[in-house]
Protein backbone atom coordinates (compact mmCIF):
# COMPACT_ATOMS: atom_id res chain seq x y z
CA UNK A 1 0.00 0.00 0.00
CA UNK A 2 1.33 3.43 -1.17
CA UNK A 3 1.63 6.09 1.82
CA UNK A 4 2.80 9.98 1.57
CA UNK A 5 6.18 9.67 1.89
CA UNK A 6 6.31 6.80 -0.94
CA UNK A 7 4.59 9.47 -2.94
CA UNK A 8 6.76 12.25 -1.91
CA UNK A 9 9.60 9.76 -3.25
CA UNK A 10 8.04 9.27 -6.21
CA UNK A 11 7.51 12.93 -7.05
CA UNK A 12 10.81 14.05 -5.90
CA UNK A 13 13.13 11.07 -7.24
CA UNK A 14 11.80 8.24 -9.93
CA UNK A 15 8.44 7.40 -10.98
CA UNK A 16 7.74 3.98 -10.97
CA UNK A 17 8.42 1.76 -14.27
CA UNK A 18 4.51 1.73 -16.18
CA UNK A 19 3.39 -1.81 -17.25
CA UNK A 20 3.25 0.09 -21.27
CA UNK A 21 3.99 3.43 -22.71
CA UNK A 22 1.14 5.09 -24.65
CA UNK A 23 2.56 7.69 -26.99
CA UNK A 24 0.39 9.93 -29.27
CA UNK A 25 0.78 13.38 -31.08
CA UNK A 26 -1.62 15.85 -30.03
CA UNK A 27 -3.58 15.61 -33.40
CA UNK A 28 -4.12 12.49 -32.73
CA UNK A 29 -5.19 13.03 -28.95
CA UNK A 30 -7.59 15.82 -30.27
CA UNK A 31 -9.10 13.45 -32.69
CA UNK A 32 -9.92 10.81 -29.78
CA UNK A 33 -11.04 12.57 -26.90
CA UNK A 34 -13.69 15.12 -26.61
CA UNK A 35 -13.06 18.89 -26.25
CA UNK A 36 -13.87 18.06 -22.69
CA UNK A 37 -11.58 15.13 -22.00
CA UNK A 38 -8.77 16.71 -23.90
CA UNK A 39 -8.36 20.03 -22.30
CA UNK A 40 -8.09 18.31 -18.74
CA UNK A 41 -5.88 15.15 -19.88
CA UNK A 42 -3.74 16.50 -22.27
CA UNK A 43 -3.71 20.77 -21.03
CA UNK A 44 -4.04 19.57 -17.28
CA UNK A 45 -7.13 21.64 -16.94
CA UNK A 46 -9.63 20.68 -14.03
CA UNK A 47 -13.28 19.91 -14.28
CA UNK A 48 -15.88 21.71 -12.43
CA UNK A 49 -16.58 20.43 -8.79
CA UNK A 50 -19.70 18.43 -8.85
CA UNK A 51 -20.07 18.60 -12.25
CA UNK A 52 -19.84 14.78 -12.59
CA UNK A 53 -22.14 11.46 -10.93
CA UNK A 54 -19.33 9.81 -11.16
CA UNK A 55 -18.50 11.58 -7.24
CA UNK A 56 -21.87 9.84 -6.21
CA UNK A 57 -20.97 6.57 -7.72
CA UNK A 58 -20.05 4.00 -5.40
CA UNK A 59 -20.79 0.59 -7.41
CA UNK A 60 -18.28 -2.05 -8.24
CA UNK A 61 -16.18 -2.01 -10.98
CA UNK A 62 -12.87 -0.61 -12.21
CA UNK A 63 -11.70 3.16 -13.11
CA UNK A 64 -9.46 3.13 -16.53
CA UNK A 65 -7.31 6.01 -18.05
CA UNK A 66 -9.88 7.69 -20.58
CA UNK A 67 -6.51 7.97 -22.76
CA UNK A 68 -5.11 4.99 -22.68
CA UNK A 69 -7.64 2.20 -20.69
CA UNK A 70 -4.61 1.49 -19.00
CA UNK A 71 -6.54 0.19 -15.62
CA UNK A 72 -5.99 2.97 -12.46
CA UNK A 73 -8.77 2.69 -10.07
CA UNK A 74 -11.07 0.59 -8.26
CA UNK A 75 -14.24 0.97 -6.75
CA UNK A 76 -13.43 -1.04 -3.31
CA UNK A 77 -10.03 2.17 -2.75
CA UNK A 78 -13.33 5.22 -3.97
CA UNK A 79 -14.80 7.23 -1.11
CA UNK A 80 -16.68 10.17 -0.70
CA UNK A 81 -14.73 13.17 0.27
CA UNK A 82 -16.95 15.80 -0.33
CA UNK A 83 -14.75 17.65 -2.45
CA UNK A 84 -16.89 17.60 -5.63
CA UNK A 85 -14.46 15.23 -7.48
CA UNK A 86 -14.03 11.28 -7.37
CA UNK A 87 -11.51 10.42 -4.96
CA UNK A 88 -9.45 7.32 -4.13
CA UNK A 89 -7.26 6.38 -1.22
CA UNK A 90 -4.75 4.15 -3.50
CA UNK A 91 -4.22 3.65 -6.87
CA UNK A 92 -5.09 -0.23 -8.39
CA UNK A 93 -1.30 -0.95 -9.32
CA UNK A 94 1.62 0.73 -7.54
CA UNK A 95 3.14 1.77 -10.76
CA UNK A 96 -0.49 3.02 -12.48
CA UNK A 97 0.21 6.29 -11.52
CA UNK A 98 3.50 8.75 -11.89
CA UNK A 99 3.72 12.06 -9.77
CA UNK A 100 4.77 15.22 -9.88
CA UNK A 101 5.77 18.17 -8.16
CA UNK A 102 3.45 21.00 -9.10
CA UNK A 103 3.65 24.74 -7.79
CA UNK A 104 0.89 26.20 -9.76
CA UNK A 105 -1.49 28.75 -8.13
CA UNK A 106 0.65 29.15 -5.38
CA UNK A 107 0.32 25.77 -3.94
CA UNK A 108 2.75 23.07 -3.40
CA UNK A 109 0.74 20.37 -4.43
CA UNK A 110 1.54 17.32 -6.09
CA UNK A 111 0.38 15.79 -9.58
CA UNK A 112 -0.84 12.66 -10.72
CA UNK A 113 -1.05 11.81 -14.49
CA UNK A 114 -1.70 7.99 -16.02
CA UNK A 115 1.75 6.53 -16.15
CA UNK A 116 1.37 5.03 -19.35
CA UNK A 117 0.25 7.99 -21.38
CA UNK A 118 0.80 10.84 -18.93
CA UNK A 119 -2.62 12.04 -19.17
CA UNK A 120 -3.21 14.36 -16.26
CA UNK A 121 -5.53 13.22 -13.82
CA UNK A 122 -5.75 15.51 -11.03
CA UNK A 123 -3.89 15.25 -7.00
CA UNK A 124 -3.45 13.48 -4.52
CA UNK A 125 -3.11 15.10 -0.95
CA UNK A 126 -1.87 13.42 2.34
CA UNK A 127 -5.74 14.35 3.70
CA UNK A 128 -7.34 11.12 3.14
CA UNK A 129 -9.13 8.02 5.56
CA UNK A 130 -6.96 5.30 6.94
CA UNK A 131 -5.23 3.08 6.06
CA UNK A 132 -3.27 5.01 3.37
CA UNK A 133 -4.43 8.44 4.46
CA UNK A 134 -4.18 9.36 0.94
CA UNK A 135 -6.62 11.52 -0.88
CA UNK A 136 -6.13 10.93 -4.89
CA UNK A 137 -8.72 13.53 -6.03
CA UNK A 138 -9.33 13.36 -9.76
CA UNK A 139 -11.47 14.41 -12.67
CA UNK A 140 -14.02 12.54 -13.84
CA UNK A 141 -13.44 13.33 -17.32
CA UNK A 142 -10.04 11.37 -16.91
CA UNK A 143 -11.68 8.42 -16.02
CA UNK A 144 -13.71 5.44 -17.96
CA UNK A 145 -15.79 3.30 -15.54
CA UNK A 146 -15.35 -0.18 -16.34
CA UNK A 147 -18.59 -2.18 -14.99
CA UNK A 148 -18.14 -5.38 -12.86
CA UNK A 149 -20.06 -7.51 -14.97
CA UNK A 150 -18.43 -6.38 -18.07
CA UNK A 151 -15.52 -6.99 -15.86
CA UNK A 152 -16.57 -10.67 -14.74
CA UNK A 153 -17.45 -11.39 -18.51
CA UNK A 154 -13.58 -11.43 -19.37
CA UNK A 155 -12.32 -14.81 -18.33
CA UNK A 156 -9.14 -12.78 -16.59
CA UNK A 157 -9.37 -14.50 -12.81
CA UNK A 158 -8.25 -11.17 -10.78
CA UNK A 159 -6.66 -12.58 -7.35
CA UNK A 160 -6.70 -11.02 -4.57
CA UNK A 161 -4.14 -11.05 -1.41
CA UNK A 162 -4.79 -11.44 2.36
CA UNK A 163 -1.95 -11.45 5.27
CA UNK A 164 -3.37 -13.50 8.75
CA UNK A 165 -0.91 -13.76 11.88
CA UNK A 166 -2.49 -16.74 14.22
CA UNK A 167 0.12 -18.13 15.68
CA UNK A 168 2.83 -20.96 14.27
CA UNK A 169 3.04 -20.22 10.81
CA UNK A 170 3.54 -24.32 9.92
CA UNK A 171 -0.02 -24.11 11.49
CA UNK A 172 -1.73 -21.57 10.03
CA UNK A 173 -0.59 -22.33 6.58
CA UNK A 174 -1.34 -26.25 6.38
CA UNK A 175 -4.94 -25.14 7.29
CA UNK A 176 -5.68 -22.06 4.53
CA UNK A 177 -3.81 -24.05 1.87
CA UNK A 178 -6.74 -26.70 1.76
CA UNK A 179 -9.82 -24.04 1.25
CA UNK A 180 -11.19 -23.91 -1.82
CA UNK A 181 -10.19 -20.70 -3.88
CA UNK A 182 -6.65 -20.23 -2.62
CA UNK A 183 -4.30 -20.59 -4.95
CA UNK A 184 -0.57 -20.29 -2.80
CA UNK A 185 -0.12 -19.55 0.79
CA UNK A 186 3.50 -17.90 1.83
CA UNK A 187 4.69 -18.07 5.21
CA UNK A 188 6.56 -14.98 6.72
CA UNK A 189 6.50 -11.85 8.76
CA UNK A 190 4.68 -8.87 9.04
CA UNK A 191 3.78 -5.71 11.47
CA UNK A 192 7.52 -5.10 12.76
CA UNK A 193 10.60 -2.31 12.11
CA UNK A 194 13.11 -5.03 11.21
CA UNK A 195 14.11 -5.04 7.45
CA UNK A 196 14.40 -8.56 5.67
CA UNK A 197 14.32 -10.29 9.58
CA UNK A 198 15.11 -13.98 9.90
CA UNK A 199 13.59 -16.65 11.67
CA UNK A 200 16.06 -16.60 14.50
CA UNK A 201 15.94 -12.78 15.08
CA UNK A 202 11.87 -13.58 14.69
CA UNK A 203 12.06 -15.84 17.35
CA UNK A 204 13.57 -13.12 20.27
CA UNK A 205 10.17 -11.46 20.18
CA UNK A 206 12.19 -8.26 19.42
CA UNK A 207 11.82 -7.44 15.71
CA UNK A 208 7.90 -6.27 16.03
CA UNK A 209 7.20 -8.94 13.19
CA UNK A 210 4.24 -11.58 13.60
CA UNK A 211 4.69 -14.74 12.01
CA UNK A 212 2.02 -14.57 9.17
CA UNK A 213 0.58 -15.99 6.05
CA UNK A 214 0.44 -14.35 2.62
CA UNK A 215 -2.98 -15.63 0.82
CA UNK A 216 -2.92 -15.22 -3.02
CA UNK A 217 -7.04 -16.12 -3.07
CA UNK A 218 -9.52 -15.90 -6.12
CA UNK A 219 -12.42 -13.94 -4.67
CA UNK A 220 -15.04 -15.93 -7.18
CA UNK A 221 -14.20 -19.03 -5.05
CA UNK A 222 -13.74 -17.72 -1.38
CA UNK A 223 -14.78 -14.17 -0.55
CA UNK A 224 -12.07 -12.26 2.13
CA UNK A 225 -15.09 -12.21 5.01
CA UNK A 226 -15.17 -16.12 4.61
CA UNK A 227 -11.30 -16.08 5.02
CA UNK A 228 -11.32 -13.70 7.91
CA UNK A 229 -13.89 -16.24 9.41
CA UNK A 230 -12.60 -19.07 9.21
CA UNK A 231 -9.20 -17.51 10.60
CA UNK A 232 -11.04 -16.36 13.66
CA UNK A 233 -12.77 -20.14 13.99
CA UNK A 234 -9.30 -21.49 13.44
CA UNK A 235 -6.86 -20.32 16.39
CA UNK A 236 -7.86 -18.87 19.64
CA UNK A 237 -7.91 -14.26 18.75
CA UNK A 238 -8.40 -14.05 22.56
CA UNK A 239 -5.14 -14.55 23.80
CA UNK A 240 -2.50 -11.87 24.00
CA UNK A 241 0.85 -12.23 22.37
CA UNK A 242 0.19 -15.77 22.86
CA UNK A 243 -0.72 -18.92 20.95
CA UNK A 244 -1.22 -21.84 22.70
CA UNK A 245 1.95 -23.19 24.59
CA UNK A 246 3.51 -20.44 21.40
CA UNK A 247 4.25 -17.03 23.88
CA UNK A 248 5.61 -13.85 22.23
CA UNK A 249 4.86 -11.44 20.15
CA UNK A 250 5.89 -13.10 16.86
CA UNK A 251 2.48 -15.44 17.94
CA UNK A 252 -0.07 -12.91 18.09
CA UNK A 253 -3.23 -13.15 16.77
CA UNK A 254 -3.42 -10.16 13.54
CA UNK A 255 -5.45 -9.30 10.32
CA UNK A 256 -2.95 -6.96 8.11
CA UNK A 257 -5.03 -5.82 5.47
CA UNK A 258 -4.27 -4.74 2.08
CA UNK A 259 -7.23 -2.01 1.41
CA UNK A 260 -9.77 -0.22 2.72
CA UNK A 261 -12.55 -2.68 1.98
CA UNK A 262 -10.49 -5.22 3.74
CA UNK A 263 -10.21 -3.12 6.87
CA UNK A 264 -13.85 -2.96 7.06
CA UNK A 265 -14.93 -6.38 6.77
CA UNK A 266 -12.21 -7.53 8.90
CA UNK A 267 -13.66 -5.05 11.44
CA UNK A 268 -17.31 -5.92 10.77
CA UNK A 269 -16.20 -10.09 11.18
CA UNK A 270 -14.45 -9.46 14.53
CA UNK A 271 -17.28 -7.21 15.58
CA UNK A 272 -19.85 -10.16 14.45
CA UNK A 273 -17.73 -13.31 15.87
CA UNK A 274 -17.26 -11.47 19.08
CA UNK A 275 -20.57 -12.46 20.45
CA UNK A 276 -18.97 -16.35 19.93
CA UNK A 277 -16.19 -15.74 22.50
CA UNK A 278 -16.31 -15.46 26.08
CA UNK A 279 -13.19 -13.11 26.03
CA UNK A 280 -12.19 -10.04 24.32
CA UNK A 281 -10.89 -10.59 20.68
CA UNK A 282 -7.09 -9.05 20.54
CA UNK A 283 -6.97 -9.38 16.95
CA UNK A 284 -4.69 -6.38 15.65
CA UNK A 285 -6.36 -5.15 12.29
CA UNK A 286 -4.04 -2.85 10.80
CA UNK A 287 -3.06 -1.84 7.37
CA UNK A 288 0.01 -4.05 5.66
CA UNK A 289 3.11 -2.41 6.00
CA UNK A 290 5.66 -4.79 4.40
CA UNK A 291 5.67 -8.62 3.96
CA UNK A 292 8.98 -10.37 4.21
CA UNK A 293 8.83 -14.33 3.06
CA UNK A 294 10.09 -16.92 5.61
CA UNK A 295 12.76 -19.14 4.53
CA UNK A 296 12.23 -21.81 2.31
CA UNK A 297 12.54 -24.44 4.77
CA UNK A 298 9.01 -23.31 6.55
CA UNK A 299 7.31 -23.06 3.05
CA UNK A 300 4.98 -25.73 2.89
CA UNK A 301 6.41 -27.34 6.03
CA UNK A 302 3.64 -29.43 7.27
CA UNK A 303 2.99 -30.97 4.16
CA UNK A 304 6.69 -32.05 3.67
CA UNK A 305 7.09 -32.87 7.57
CA UNK A 306 3.93 -34.66 8.53
CA UNK A 307 5.63 -37.19 10.22
CA UNK A 308 7.30 -34.56 12.52
CA UNK A 309 6.35 -34.92 16.20
CA UNK A 310 4.82 -31.06 16.70
CA UNK A 311 3.22 -31.09 13.22
CA UNK A 312 1.57 -34.96 14.53
CA UNK A 313 0.91 -33.67 17.86
CA UNK A 314 0.22 -29.63 17.17
CA UNK A 315 -1.17 -29.63 13.71
CA UNK A 316 -2.49 -32.40 12.38
CA UNK A 317 -5.32 -32.45 14.92
CA UNK A 318 -6.17 -28.62 13.66
CA UNK A 319 -6.39 -30.42 10.10
CA UNK A 320 -8.35 -32.62 11.17
CA UNK A 321 -11.14 -29.97 12.91
CA UNK A 322 -10.98 -27.68 9.96
CA UNK A 323 -11.76 -30.91 7.66
CA UNK A 324 -14.64 -31.43 9.95
CA UNK A 325 -16.22 -27.85 10.42
CA UNK A 326 -15.34 -26.04 7.24
CA UNK A 327 -16.01 -29.38 5.01
CA UNK A 328 -17.89 -27.81 2.41
CA UNK A 329 -15.07 -25.26 1.46
CA UNK A 330 -12.10 -27.54 1.19
CA UNK A 331 -10.43 -28.54 -1.76
CA UNK A 332 -11.65 -31.81 -3.67
ZN1 LIG B 1 -3.40 6.75 -19.84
Amino acid sequence: MLKWNDILKFAQQANPTPDKTVEKTEKEWRKQLTLEQYEVTRLHGTEQAFSSEMCQLFEAGRYACVCCESLLFDSSEKFNSGTGWPSFTQPAKDNAISYHLDNTHFMERVEVRCNCCEAHLGHVFPDGPAPSSLRYCINALALNKISAVADSNSNATTMELATFGGGCFWCTEALFQRLKGVATVVSGYSGGETKNPNYRQICTGKTGHAEVIQISFDPKQIAYAELVEIHFKTHDPTTLNQQGADKGTQYRSAIFTHNAKQQQIAQQILDKLQAEFEQRIVTEIKALDSFYPAEDYHQNYFNTHKNQPYCAFNIAPKVDKLQRKFAEKLKI
